[in-house]
């Protein structure tokens, strides 16, 4: 059977449709590996797929198949095609972080992120490009060559997870795992216009995810419509005995249509089935999807400067016009410490990058160059060829702040620093304030090549860093276009509040209907 319009289906419809057996997992699998075909995810044309297995693929359908002829409960992604990207360790698809030095590289384990959506009904069938190691805002950096944005094949789709944000923006799965170490999947949802969450900090495990830098890393998630990422976030979210900095925390319900909200997808598959590991504690339902009735939302100056390009700021303030008509209170705040936050994340992420990478030596994974020439030369070599221009700029920036004449100047004022940020948000969400709204980019995607200067390119994210270094939820949102670039806007909330996030996500979304891509 052919799936009529698979590209602009949700999760929550493809999985309903698999579970009333109007479809099977098998069609889908035809259907996104037809799309990937028709668009080319080929490294000839988008470029967006790494490593993908179109007959493995069908094989993990025919066995969600036969879960759904049984009792087992079949889960809420049942015949769900989803794309990783290529920094989460997957069984059967290689996992090279889109470097040379991981070539492939098949890990022996899985995360367990990908392992909870595949418990879900789940099928993988890419593993998507990105910056070699999560390193850039573009996917430019990947060893593979770049990634191309669906919307726009000479504009980069944004990045490191540029790969699974052009796959969701181009139909090719409804949903996609990305990572986040400084706005990697925000940036790029907001290039692609598609939606994308970055999780509280322990909210999701990082069992599985190659570590960048540990204390900013964690997987989030890309959908077309926030009904998808929500859904998608729940299904990983929740505590891992895998992972020592994942939460305990009850995951509650965050999906609308599951709380009876009018969501894209009406009528939702059992919340139930999603329990794994933790109770699930649904929240009582906001009063209606559409009002923001009591709800207070921020607007931080630092992140609307007089430089912030006219048209991203018209479709700001036309999306705090909608919050505003559905009863929400805008009011004006202050992050004073913003500015200080590319800094501090240029000093800290690369130093937990020189300490994580350390690992990639030619002795226990992939690449190795030279071994006959003695130790340290083939540790040379390997990681001389191995590496890319980026990722070797920040292991040399990183053991230079962790050196010990440097450390105290470096270091340990930046993680000074990083405490003062989280003390801003910390003010301003105990002040009554539920979420705050800022542009998710400066600008709309920009040309491939564009941007040869480093600095330059680590500016792009500079209103989603914070929020890493806070460690608190955020989410982009489609919010209208310029030049029909796609723009996205961001939702932070404070800590395990994805609730909230959630909630004023959906109503900006509804209230925005067609316009959000227009
Ligand atoms: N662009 C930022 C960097 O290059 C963030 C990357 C990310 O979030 N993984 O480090």
């Amino acid at each position: 059977m052919s799936v009529e319009n698979f590209g602009k289906l949700g999760a929550a419809a493809i999985a309903l449709s698999v579970r009333a057996g109007d479809a099977s997992p098998s069609d889908m699998i035809r259907a996104s590996f037809e799309r990937a075909r028709e668009i080319g995810v080929g490294p000839d044309a988008l470029n967006i797929y790494l490593h993908s297995d179109e007959k493995a693929s069908l094989e993990e359908a025919e066995a969600i198949q036969k879960r759904l002829g049984s009792a087992a409960d079949v889960g809420v992604l049942a015949g769900v095609p989803v794309a990783i990207k290529d920094n989460i360790a997957s069984l059967g698809l290689p996992t090279t972080c889109g470097s040379k030095i991981l070539e492939g590289y098949v890990s022996p384990f899985e995360a367990t992120a990908v392992t909870r959506l595949r418990a879900h009904g789940a099928l993988i069938v890419a593993k998507t490009n990105m910056d070699e190691f999560a390193m850039g805002s573009s996917t430019e950096n990947s060893a593979y060559g770049p990634t191309r944005n669906p919307h726009d094949v000479r504009c980069v789709p944004g990045g490191s997870s540029g790969g699974s944000a052009a796959a969701v923006a181009a139909g090719v799965t409804p949903l996609a795992l990305g990572s986040e170490t400084g706005g990697s999947v925000r940036q790029p949802a907001a290039f692609c216009g598609v939606v994308g969450v970055k999780p509280t900090y322990g909210r999701v495990s990082r069992y599985g995810l190659v570590a960048f830098a540990s204390s900013l890393d964690q997987i989030g998630v890309l959908g077309r419509t926030v009904d998808d990422a929500a859904l998608g976030l729940e299904t990983i979210a929740g505590f891992d005995k895998m992972d020592s900095t994942s939460s305990d925390a009850d995951v509650p319900i965050y999906r609308l249509s599951a709380l009876g909200g009018p969501a894209p997808d009406k009528g939702s598959p059992d919340t139930e089935a999603i329990r794994i590991g933790q109770s699930r504690v649904p929240l009582p339902p906001p009063p209606s999807a559409k009002t923001l009735e009591g709800v207070v939302i921020g607007k931080p100056k630092e992140y609307f400067p007089d430089s912030l390009d006219a048209n991203i700021r018209h479709l700001c303030e036309r999306s705090l016009d909608r919050f505003r008509s559905m009863g929400a209170t805008i009011r004006d705040i202050s992050l004073p410490r913003s500015p200080l936050a590319i800094p501090v994340y240029y000093i800290l992420a690369p130093a937990e990058a020189s300490s994580n990478l350390a690992r990639f030596d030619g002795v226990r994974y992939g690449l190795r160059v030279d071994p006959g020439k003695g130790l340290q030369a083939m540790y040379e070599a390997t990681r001389s060829q191995g590496f890319g221009p980026e990722v070797t700029r920040r292991v040399l920036l990183g053991t230079y702040v962790l050196s010990a004449g440097y450390y105290d100047a470096y270091y340990r004022k930046a993680q000074a620093v990083r405490t003062l940020i989280g003390d801003d948000f910390r003010s301003v969400f105990t002040s009554g304030v539920n979420a705050i709204f800022t542009p998710t980019t400066p600008s709309t995607a920009f040309h491939v090549g564009a941007i040869s200067d480093p600095y330059e390119m680590y500016l792009n994210d500079i209103f989603t860093v914070t929020a890493n270094l806070a460690g608190v939820p955020a989410i982009s949102v489609p919010i209208g276009r310029v030049r029909r670039l796609p723009v996205g806007g961001q939702i932070i909330t404070a800590h395990f509040d994805e609730y909230t996030m959630f909630r004023v996500a959906y109503a900006l979304e509804a209230a925005l209907g067609a316009e959000a891509h227009q």
